[in-house]
């Protein structure tokens, strides 16, 4: 029976398997199936599939591809025989000398963090494969009871979210949660959007059939058919595709703004962001002055002096200092020489870098696009962040691992603050 093993962000383990497949096969046959859209270099002749540009537009990327597949694991180790504590051993359910054995680990000592993990050749019956640092390859079987396990980057994120949830910390705060249960979840973590679609999103793969001689758009469901049966796509159906009611946003690459999902009339499709500043840049936001209402009819909150407007303005969320601008022109008024630094004020933690080489990739955008922080539209950026599903993922995954943070305070892994 395929297993579904637990990931970090609550992501489809059978995932990185289908997207191996797939483009293993496009390889063998000698077609170019696009990942190299970032080199320039294309590998063979485009995939038929790809020749209908529709087609591509409801795609994953290179970038999405490589997030999905590049995997690593964490979990109790065996430094003398440097091996996996054997999880079949486990996960059936285990026995109580091995459940005293489990619960005697120190998460620092005992447990160990491997990446360079792709799935392997069982992968739906919990096989990865581990690049050793000889360059070797080895196959493992893994369970999620004791062996959670996500994407490399995920890792990474949580880490830059949270720098002392480390993927140790992780496994203790796992294991603390839901003690050896066989599970693709960890218990009480709300994982969004992601546990709607999941059928969808196999259905979609199984539908563009790819490895089916390459025959695009078979069995797709019917929404997505209508979609594709327009000359050109329509922005809007491309919308709710990948952020609308297909949440397909849930698998992009969450560190790569990729633009022509949203922006098609604006924007070249082989032009991807790590944050989207460009697009911001180019799509600034001028909200215009109106005149503010007479003096003598101002109701209290109107009468409020500005310093207190913006005080309020900043506890509240960023939608609801947008609704004071629309509602009445005093406060618009009041207000809009204070929006843009409200804006990067509600702009929350996922919004930005998180390591130092996303920094200066930052800051390297900033210059292509011939501006500073000082000068960027902080209100246009947080527009482009909704739009983007790259950023409405990183956002998702900001939310999982801050519930992961107060789980592992709470069952006293790591401390609170
Ligand atoms: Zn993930």
């Amino acid at each position: 029976m395929p297993v579904a093993l637990l990931q970090i962000c609550g992501g489809y383990s059978l995932v990185s398997d289908e997207l191996r497949s797939l483009f293993d096969e496009c390889s063998r046959d000698g077609y170019d199936s696009g990942l190299n859209r970032r080199s320039g270099k294309p590998a063979g002749p485009p995939c038929p599939a790809l020749k209908d540009r529709r087609v591509v537009q409801f795609l994953f990327d290179r970038a999405d591809v490589t997030f999905q597949t590049e995997l690593a694991i964490v979990g109790p180790y065996d430094e003398d025989n440097n091996e996996l504590i054997d999880p079949f051993e486990i996960s059936h359910p285990p026995d109580a000398a091995m459940q005293a054995k489990l619960s005697a680990l120190d998460p620092l000592v005992d447990v160990r963090y491997l990446k360079n993990v792709v799935a392997g050749s069982d992968h739906s019956l919990g096989s990865v494969r581990l690049q050793l640092d000889d360059g070797q390859t080895t196959d493992l079987n893994i369970s999620s009871a004791i062996y959670p396990f996500g994407h490399a980057l995920c890792f990474r994120l949580m880490q830059g979210f949270v720098p002392r949830l480390t993927p140790n910390m992780f496994w203790a705060t796992v294991f603390a949660v839901n003690g050896t249960q066989y599970t693709t979840l960890v218990d009480d973590v709300d994982y969004g959007d992601i546990s709607d679609c999941l059928d969808q999103y196999i259905e979609l793969w199984h539908g563009y059939s790819w490895v089916d001689r390459w025959e695009p758009v078979k069995r797709l469901p019917r929404r997505l058919s209508a979609a594709l049966a327009k000359k050109p796509v329509d922005p809007a159906d491309l919308r709710d595709y990948w952020l609308g009611r297909g949440k397909m946003y849930v698998f992009v690459r969450p560190d790569n703004y990729v633009v022509h999902l949203v922006e098609l009339s604006s924007c070249s499709q082989s032009v991807c962001y790590r944050f989207p500043i460009e697009v911001t840049a180019a799509n600034p936001v001028n909200l215009v002055h109106l005149p503010p209402r007479p003096i003598y009819n101002l109701s209290v909150i109107e009468q409020l002096p500005v310093e207190l407007l913006v005080h309020i303005a900043r506890l509240g969320r960023l939608s609801n200092t947008i609704t004071l601008l629309a509602l009445s022109t005093t406060l618009r008024q009041a207000l809009l020489p204070s929006v843009e630094m409200l804006a990067k004020h509600h702009l929350s933690p996922w919004a930005f870098p998180t390591s130092s080489k996303d920094w200066k990739k930052w800051n390297k955008l900033l210059g292509r696009a011939r501006t500073t922080e000082d000068q960027l539209s902080w209100l246009a950026y947080a527009k482009q962040c909704v739009l983007s599903p790259s950023m409405r993922n990183r956002e998702r995954i900001y939310g999982i691992v801050r519930q992961l943070e107060g789980m592992a305070v709470k069952h006293g892994v790591i401390p609170s603050l």
